[in-house]
């Protein structure tokens, strides 16, 4: 028996290197899966209390993308699928530029902030009663990102991107959602590498044409597994075990494998094969913000997936809730008491063996809308990849480095021996 070292993102940091670019000309653009290009490296999880139709649609209007949940009938996601592919790409649809304060009167009467464009400068307009800090900055971020080039996440017909959740053992939901236009699946499993679960999902593949991210995985083994049972026919990898924010895996189950760790691991299995760059590595769970991603990408990873970051956000899931402290969204862990019953009274197929809690709800602060997490990540990455002396997440792949620190250095990279006010 050998005990393996494992690496989280807080061990780590960025090792500075030479910059070929100012930050502000860093470009994100990545794969999300074997085909399918976003400007950020950016997927929400498939949660009952993220993912929707709303988050969704907005994430790729502004460059990312969703990944509807699956704690519905089959007929319900299928339904978001469409819903999602259907909708206006434009990022104009969440904001409206407008030229005359006519036309944002007008606008604004949507419920929808709007941006006044006069003389090169532009105004917000917001609807009566709505505050400043959601729709006005989603209105001057969402501009911010436009003019970093970002555009929208489509399809070759111009449609918005959108993935969908499965369970490898849910062929009908699958080939539901292929005929409802889905983009990609994500194969939702704590843990994928189970023969069940491979012969399930070999199963699923002759079922289905659409391209296929598998996961969750966290080493080289179920790498290489994964890859055989698909017969190299992989869209992308999802790795990362028992490292979210909701995660109780580790603590029940004393099984984990933190996201950093499994990044590493399949980047090492796919460069054994010669496919690193071409399967993408998606990172989930744990990542909390801009530095996170960047490890995770310079890692190896082509994009992260987050459920945390974006659960407090207007467009997420859950409702708002309004407590003396002030205001709240519900996030919880799919594997949590509330999202297992919501889950059985729905579908069939998604009965584990098992009856364990492995996942835990709460609330997180509000935070406005998803275009400020969104752009903050957007410009954080920026920055981040420009102190690894990268240009691009490839370039951050070949030239990037990180280094180990120990838990006292960790002291002097926080800020210290201040009072915060
Ligand atoms: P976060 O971004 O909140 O740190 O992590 C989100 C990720 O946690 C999801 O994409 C998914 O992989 C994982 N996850 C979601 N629900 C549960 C759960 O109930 N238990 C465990 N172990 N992982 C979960």
């Amino acid at each position: 028996m050998t005990v393996e070292p494992v690496l989280t993102f807080a061990d780590v940091i960025i090792v500075p290197g030479k910059a070929p670019v100012e930050p502000g000309m860093v470009r994100l653009e990545t794969s999300i899966t074997r085909s399918h290009r976003v400007d950020i490296p950016l997927l929400s999880s498939p949660m009952d209390t993220v993912t929707e139709v709303r988050l969704a649609v907005l994430l790729a209007r502004i460059g990312a993308v969703g990944v509807i949940h699956r704690n519905m009938t089959a007929e319900e996601e299928a339904e978001m699928v469409r819903r999602v592919k259907s909708a206006d790409p434009s990022p104009e649809s969440e904001v409206p530029l407008v030229s005359s304060l006519e036309e944002a009167i007008e606008a604004v009467k949507n419920g929808v902030p709007a941006v006044l464009l006069k003389g090169g400068e532009r105004a917000i307009v917001l609807p009566e009663g709505s505050d400043y800090q959601t729709l006005g900055v989603k209105a001057e971020l969402l501009y911010q990102l436009l003019d970093q080039g970002v555009r929208p996440s489509v399809d070759e017909q111009g449609r918005l991107l959108v993935g969908a959740a499965v369970s490898p053992f849910d062929v009908n939901r699958a080939v539901m959602l292929e005929k409802a236009g889905v983009d990609f699946l994500v194969i939702d499993v704590a843990h994928l590498h189970n023969v069940n679960a491979l012969e399930a999902l070999k199963n699923l593949r002759r079922n289905v044409g659409v391209e296929i991210i598998a996961g969750n995985i966290g080493t080289k083994e179920a790498v290489l597994d994964v890859i055989q049972a698909l017969d190299g026919e992989v869209g992308g990898l999802r790795v990362g075990i028992s490292s979210g924010s909701i995660c109780s895996t580790g603590v029940v189950a004393g099984a984990s494998m933190p996201t950093l760790t499994a990044v590493i691991q399949a980047r090492l299995a796919l460069e054994e094969l010669g496919l690193h760059g071409s399967i993408p590595i998606i990172a989930d769970g744990g990542v909390r913000g801009p530095g996170d991603a960047a490890k995770a990408l310079i890692a190896g990873a082509s994009a992260v997936m987050a459920g945390r970051m974006l659960a407090g956000t207007l467009e997420s899931a859950a409702p708002i809730v309004r407590l003396e402290k002030g205001r709240f969204k519900v996030y919880r862990g799919m594997a949590s008491r509330g999202a297992m019953e919501r889950r059985y009274a729905s579908d069939r197929y998604s009965r584990p063996s098992k009856r364990l809690e492995e996942g835990v709800e709460g609330l997180v602060p509000f935070e406005g809308s998803a275009v400020r997490v969104v752009a903050h990540l957007y410009f954080g990455l920026q920055a981040a990849l420009g102190y690894a002396g990268a240009g691009s997440i490839r370039e951050a792949w070949e030239k990037a480095r990180l280094a180990k620190v120990t838990p006292i250095g960790l002291q002097e990279i926080k800020p210290h021996d201040i009072i915060l006010t």
